[in-house]
């Protein structure tokens, strides 16, 4: 009988060098597995679908390797070219992820866990329990799966179509994945992997301060902290794994990170109205802030059925990021993309929930 497809490796994740031993163990030609991920890169993982791969090695990799992890369940496309997609795991759990095309790149949002560990309280995914961490081949196939999607529906004039840049900003926190997270940098960093530049793939976490010291040593990507208050009483309750690891804590860690030339960490700041949209947030914020190596991207929440928040009017939004940027601070307001489509994390999922 079978084993389990979960329990095979899994074709986005596979080494070239283990890919080589299932072929070679068989008496098959070494040289198949390096077209077999030639075509994996492209994004094409159902071997039947690998044009030059003889059939009985599409047979053997089908059996031996669990070549699709994640199917695409539900897709849903925004006016603006944002494409939002609801993945089903072998498990059966769904994941989201995001494309967010602009005109000179294409970015994708990955999720690395289904619902997350922790409980922000202003987050859709923080209201969906924490189920399970994903692998790095369930973290891959999400990029391959979105190049797949855009070699067989190309994007609107005018837009990116090919995946240029990585954000782990979907559902979960990736620190708290650290195996996951780690497996799936190596592979889509590898020159045999996916081969793109650690300037170009970004890690957003809450703040787990010990494993962004790991991801500094192993993997030194772009970083964006979830800081959202630099008031630790605010803090505790926005973020709270803040009451394990206070700003001091955070203030430290992000200090000793490393940054690749020109690169800075971004601190992620959702306004929220009335909680930490005030002069005092404002201060707290520039005494925190190390403005040679950090820069500030202010965000307007995007509401959710029965979310206890509001966003911060966007008068109130301009005048913040004003203040900051009066005393050379480097604030950027981001733009919300893909609102029509609810594309916040946790979104899309909930909302099949509700219909189903
Ligand atoms: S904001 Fe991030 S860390 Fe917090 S609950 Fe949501 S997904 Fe998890």
């Amino acid at each position: 009988m079978r084993a389990m497809s979960t329990s095979l490796p899994q074709l986005p994740s596979i080494t070239l060098h283990d890919l080589q031993g299932f072929i070679t163990a068989s008496g098959l030609p070494k040289f198949r597995a390096k077209q077999i991920i030639q075509w994996r890169n492209k994004g094409v993982l159902n071997p039947d679908n690998m044009g030059n791969i003889p059939k009985n090695i599409r047979e053997l990799v089908n059996d031996k390797l669990c070549c699709q992890p994640i199917s695409l369940t539900d897709k849903q496309c925004s006016e603006d070219g944002t494409r939002k997609y609801l993945f089903t795991l072998k498990s059966g759990k769904s994941i989201e992820t995001v494309l967010i095309p602009e005109q000179e790149r294409g970015t994708v949002c990955l999720s690395s866990q289904v619902g997350c560990v922790l409980d922000c309280p202003f987050c859709h995914t923080g209201t969906q329990k924490f189920e399970a961490n994903l692998t790095a081949g369930e973290i891959i196939a999400q990029v391959l799966a979105v190049k797949e999607d855009l070699r067989q529906n190309p994007m609107q004039e005018g837009l990116h179509n090919h995946v240029t840049h990585l954000v782990y900003m979907g559902m979960g926190e990736p620190m708290a994945n650290e195996a996951g997270v780690h497996q799936s940098l190596a592979m889509l960093m590898s020159e045999e992997g996916l081969h793109l530049s650690r300037r170009r793939i970004t890690v957003s976490t809450s703040g787990l301060t010990p494993q962004i010291k790991h991801l500094g040593e192993e993997y030194p990507v772009n970083l964006a902290v979830s800081l959202h208050s630099a008031i630790n009483a605010e803090r505790d309750i926005l973020v709270p794994i803040n009451i394990k690891y206070p700003l001091e804590v955070l203030r430290d860690c992000l200090n000793a990170y490393p940054l690749a030339h020109q690169r800075h960490i971004t601190l992620e700041y959702l306004l929220l109205d009335d909680i930490n949209d005030r002069d005092e947030d404002i201060q707290a914020l520039l005494n925190f802030i190390n403005p040679e190596r950090e820069r500030i991207n202010l965000i307007r929440f995007n509401p959710y059925p029965n979310s206890p928040y509001s966003g911060t009017p966007t008068e109130r939004m301009n005048s913040f990021a004003k203040a900051l940027i009066s005393k050379g601070i480097r604030a950027t307001v981001r733009r919300s993309r893909g609102q029509d489509i609810m594309a916040a994390c946790g979104q899309l999922k909930s909302s099949k929930a509700i219909i189903s």
